[in-house]
C-alpha cells in the first residue's frame, strides 16, 4: 500500500478531495467528488474502494474477490447506497456476496434495501437494537437530520441476516476478510472492524472519525479507548479507513484517543458546572466538524458516571 490515499498533511479534512487512484478512465470531479452522488472514490489496492462521504457523511467500503463483492456498511438512505451501487459497477458486473452493516447507526444501515443481496452480517446486538427500538431510533434520526427526514421517516429496517458475536472470517474466493467485534461496548455494543489482510487495510467504522467529533449517544468512553489502544498495538502499518472522513494511517487511532481524553478531561475539571465543563472541552475540542451539536452527548455520559 503507498501512502497515495493518504493525507500526508495529517490535517483533518486536507484529504477529502483525493481522486480516484486508478487512472484516468473514470476519474473523479475536479474537487474529487464523483457527480452528483456527494462520494469520493478511493482506490485502496486492486478490486477495493473507499468511497468517502462529503461534509462527515458516512464512508462505504467495497471488496471484490473472485467469487464477487462485499460492501461494507450501504450509508444513509436507499438513495445513497444506490448511488454506491452505481459508482461499484463502475468498476466490476461481479455479484454482491455480502453487505456487513459495522453497527447499527441509521447513516451505516438504512441503505441496506438497496444493497442486492440477502446476506447482511452485523453483530447480534444490531439486529436486536433495529429490531426492537426501531420506531424510537427512526423518529430520533429524523430529528438529527430533518434534510433526510422525508427519506427516512417511510424507511423499513432491513435486518441483518447473519449475526457475528466475535470474529468471522469470509472467503471473497481468493481473498478473505476479517470481520471482528471491538471486544467491548466502545462506540456502540456493536462495533464490528473489517481488516482486509492482502491490502494491509482496516476498516474501522465509527470507532474512528476522521476531523469530525464522533456522535457518541450510544457509546461507553472507557470501553472505546481501550479498544483504540488495542487496535493501535495491533494495526501499526496499516491503512484506515474511519467511518467518516479521510483516510489515514494508524495516527487516526492515537488521535482519536486523544480527542476522547481531552474532552473527559476537560468535562471531569469543571464537574461542578456543566456550562463550564461544556465550554472547556468544546475550548479544546470546537475546530472539529460537528463539536457543537454533539458535545452534549460527552457531558451526558462523563458527568453521569462521575455522580455514580
Ligand atoms: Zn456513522
Amino acid at each position: 500500500m503507498t501512502g497515495e490515499a493518504h493525507d500526508p498533511s495529517g490535517r483533518p479534512g486536507a484529504a477529502t478531495a483525493i481522486g480516484e487512484r486508478t487512472g484516468g478512465a473514470r476519474a473523479a470531479g475536479a474537487a474529487g467528488t464523483l457527480e452528483g452522488t456527494g462520494l469520493t472514490r478511493v482506490a485502496l489496492g486492486p478490486g477495493a474502494f473507499a468511497y468517502l462521504g462529503e461534509h462527515g457523511m458516512p464512508n462505504a467500503v467495497t471488496v471484490e474477490g473472485r467469487d464477487g463483492v462485499l460492501v461494507i456498511d450501504s450509508l444513509f438512505t436507499p438513495r445513497h447506497a444506490t448511488q454506491l451501487m452505481g459508482l461499484l459497477r463502475a468498476t466490476t458486473d461481479k455479484p454482491v456476496v455480502a453487505l456487513v452493516n459495522t453497527h447499527f447507526h441509521g447513516d451505516h444501515t438504512l441503505g441496506n434495501a438497496a444493497i442486492p443481496t440477502d446476506r447482511v452480517i452485523a453483530h447480534r446486538s444490531v439486529r436486536e437494537r433495529l429490531s426492537t427500538g426501531g420506531a424510537a431510533y427512526r423518529e430520533l434520526l429524523c430529528c438529527v437530520r430533518p434534510d433526510l427526514a422525508p427519506e427516512i421517516g417511510e424507511l423499513e429496517f432491513v435486518l441483518p441476516t447473519e449475526l457475528v458475536d466475535d470474529a468471522l472470517d469470509l472467503d471473497l474466493g481468493g481473498l478473505s476478510v476479517e470481520i471482528r467485534h471491538a471486544g467491548r461496548h466502545a462506540h456502540t455494543a456493536g462495533d464490528l472492524t473489517v481488516y482486509l489482510p492482502h491490502l494491509d487495510v482496516l476498516v474501522a467504522s465509527d470507532l474512528v472519525f476522521n476531523g469530525i467529533l464522533p456522535v457518541a449517544r450510544d457509546a461507553d468512553l472507557d470501553g472505546w479507548l481501550a479498544v483504540l489502544a488495542q487496535l493501535r498495538a495491533s494495526f501499526q502499518g496499516a491503512v484506515l479507513v474511519p467511518g467518516h472522513g479521510p483516510i489515514g494511517g494508524p495516527e487516526l487511532l492515537a488521535r482519536q484517543e486523544a480527542v476522547l481524553r481531552t474532552v473527559i478531561d476537560a468535562v471531569s475539571r469543571h464537574r461542578g458546572s456543566r456550562a463550564a465543563a461544556r465550554a472547556a472541552a468544546l475550548e479544546e475540542v470546537g475546530s472539529l466538524a460537528h463539536a457543537g451539536e454533539r458535545i452534549d452527548a460527552y457531558l451526558d455520559l462523563i458527568l453521569s458516571s462521575e455522580a455514580n
